[in-house]
C-alpha cells in the first residue's frame, strides 16, 4: 500500500507550507496524481485521513484528481492521452515514446485560514 508512504509525505509537506504561511487551519487541499503512480483514490483518502489527525490539516478537504497518461512520440510527433497501458503511438504504431504527463505527485494548492 504506497498511498501510505505518498500521503505521509504530502502531509509532511502540507504542515510545512501551513506553518510558513502561518496558517491556523488547512481547510482544503487540491492534489494531483499521474495515473501511473496507480494511486487508489479511496484508500488514499482514507489514509490521508488518518495521517492529519493531530494535525494543522486535520478537518481539511481533500480533492483528488487522477491526469490521464500521455506520450509524445518521437517519431511522428503526435502527442496523445494513452488510457490502457498500451505503449504504442496510435498514429504510427512506433513504439519510440516518450512519458509526457502521468508519474505527477502535485500539491496543487493548499488553502487555509491565517492565526
Ligand atoms: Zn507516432
Amino acid at each position: 500500500m504506497h498511498e501510505l508512504k505518498i500521503a505521509e509525505e504530502l502531509i509532511g509537506i502540507i504542515t510545512e507550507v501551513a506553518k510558513s504561511e502561518n496558517l491556523k487551519k488547512v481547510t482544503k487541499v487540491n492534489i494531483q496524481f499521474g495515473k501511473m503512480i496507480m494511486i487508489v483514490p479511496d484508500v488514499f483518502r482514507f489514509v490521508f485521513e488518518g495521517g492529519v489527525k493531530g494535525t494543522v490539516a486535520k478537518s481539511a478537504k481533500l480533492n483528488l484528481e487522477i491526469l490521464p497518461v500521455k506520450f509524445a512520440c518521437n517519431k511522428c510527433k503526435e502527442e496523445t492521452e494513452i488510457d490502457d497501458l498500451l505503449f504504442v503511438c496510435p498514429y504510427c504504431g512506433s513504439n519510440d515514446l516518450d512519458l509526457t504527463q502521468g508519474r505527477e505527485t502535485i500539491i496543487e494548492s493548499i488553502e487555509g485560514e491565517k492565526c
